[in-house]
């Protein structure tokens, strides 16, 4: 089983860090494009973002013991990293997943979401509302971590996880 792992959202809570500088809740972040709603122009919230991976260290991840459950996952298949970003901020994240102990196969960036649902993997973790759809749209299968933003998506069509355990007792 091939599974492709994301990363902001699903194991490092960037947004955590973003909305606590901005004097946001995370909580407020109800969909992908909260960011629009609150005026904020895209390349303003990008940089933002590339801005926290710069302190990658103060980037707390997504829940406890993380390494753990992504090493978990890996027993039950070959987990890469599947990751869409500015290129400048791979070095950080690798950095990241080094620091929390986050094993993985191949490192795989890519410069938008929607690239990910061209790769072929039998299961995606992601975060993303849009890329759960366009995965599910390309046929494949993805499991949504839970986050405010993907709260909205249609139960009947996609199944959410609490958490990492969760996701890998789906495909345990
Ligand atoms: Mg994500």
């Amino acid at each position: 089983m091939r599974i492709a792992l994301d990363v902001d959202g699903v194991l490092a809570d960037v947004l955590e860090m973003w909305a606590g500088r901005r004097g946001i809740p995370k909580g407020d972040a109800r969909s992908w494009y909260f960011w629009k709603d609150l005026g904020i122009p895209a390349d303003e919230f990008y940089r933002g973002l590339d801005a926290c991976w710069q302190e990658w260290r103060l980037i707390p991840p997504t829940e406890d013991r993380i390494g753990e459950k992504a090493a978990a996952l890996a027993e039950l298949g070959t987990v890469d990293i599947v990751t869409a970003r500015t290129p400048a901020t791979d070095a950080a994240v690798r950095e990241w997943l080094a620091h929390h102990g986050v094993p993985y196969s191949k490192y795989v960036s890519v410069p938008s979401g929607a690239q990910k649902a061209e790769l072929e993997y039998d299961v995606f973790i992601d975060d993303s509302p849009i890329n759960a759809e366009k995965i599910t749209e390309a046929g494949m299968r993805v499991i949504v971590y839970e986050q405010p933003w993907n709260a909205g998506l249609d139960p009947a069509r996609y199944r959410r996880v609490a958490g990492l355990e969760e996701a890998a007792s789906l495909l345990g």
